[in-house]
């Protein structure tokens, strides 16, 4: 880093913090969007409580209460077999990413920036920005997607669509498991099969992996020259090395470029960035609730 992180906590009042930040989005030729897993927790897609209770009792009571609290920690569970593997991970990818349609804030944010020339960088992997109308064009989810599986040793750079697969399985698990005939093998090495979804060095960047890192790239070219907000969503400390830090720099670099951050408890921004920052510390639903208000009010 070449500035001393230091970072500043509001001084302005919520309803100011609203209001600049509007004014920043409707004077912004270009609007890069970074969004992490603090947006569809806000949206309600939550990983943990009756949502999880509800969905996942069976395996609760198979594996245990203290292994299986969220749909977090139950993805790192150490499933023994192939078939215990896939019938955890058919369920959570259709209560994630099949089963929800757009949900309400994912398409608030879509009718507030679809005029705009905007671009999507996102950690999130359950396709809420594409079923809300965003352009997959202008959508880079860098971290993989609940609908596709790769090779478990990424042997060749190439993702397939589960989806019917992962509905058989819903209908053919019993005790938790799926029928062994599922599994899915790799057709190259003959090896097993896993989610693509970034969690070791094998995570495979397929075709459209590269496409769409090409179009991030070209936006960021064009963005350069001209007046642009950077509005960071739901981004905490657990990645922060691929939104939460690079949006800081490019705001710090170009002076045309300012960062509105939205987080329930970590929206600090540096010092640094002076009145070319605002951390909103508040619920992501309400702002950009509140934000849609003063839009309509100009
Ligand atoms: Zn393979």
């Amino acid at each position: 880093m070449k500035w001393i992180r230091k970072e500043k906590t509001a001084n302005i009042s919520y309803e100011e913090q609203i209001k600049s930040a509007a004014e920043l989005i409707e004077k912004s030729e270009v609007l890069l969007i970074g969004a992490g897993a603090g947006v569809s927790t806000a949206a309600g897609l939550t990983y943990s409580g009756k949502r999880f209770t509800d969905n996942f009792s069976e395996f609760i009571e198979k594996y245990g209460a203290m292994s299986m609290t969220d749909m977090y920690t139950a993805g790192f569970y150490p499933f023994p077999t192939q078939e215990a593997k896939w019938g955890y991970w058919s369920k959570h990818s259709i209560i994630n990413q099949f089963l929800p349609p757009a949900m309400p804030l994912y398409k608030q944010l879509y009718n507030l920036f679809k005029e705009k020339d905007y671009f999507v960088l996102t950690t999130n992997v359950d396709h809420q920005f594409q079923k809300a109308g965003f352009d997959n064009n202008r959508i880079f989810a860098t971290q993989g997607d609940y609908g596709l599986i790769q090779c478990e040793k990424g042997c060749h750079p190439k993702t397939y669509d589960a989806e019917n697969l992962f509905y058989q399985m819903n209908q053919a698990r019993t005790d938790c498991l799926i029928p062994s005939y599922m599994v899915p093998k790799c057709p190259v090495c003959g090896g097993n099969m896993t989610m693509h979804l970034r969690c070791d060095q094998y995570f495979v960047e397929d075709e459209n992996w590269h496409k769409a890192a090409k179009n991030y790239g070209n936006f960021l070219n064009n963005m350069r020259d001209k007046k642009g907000v950077l509005l960071e969503l739901g981004v905490g400390f657990n990645t922060p090395a691929i939104i939460r830090f690079p949006f800081e720099n490019m705001v710090h670099e170009n002076s045309n470029l300012s960062l509105i951050r939205l987080n329930l408890k970590e929206a600090v921004v540096p010092e640094s960035l002076g009145n070319r920052a605002i951390g909103i510390d508040a619920d992501i639903a309400k702002a950009v609730s509140d934000l849609c208000a003063e839009f309509r009010n100009h």
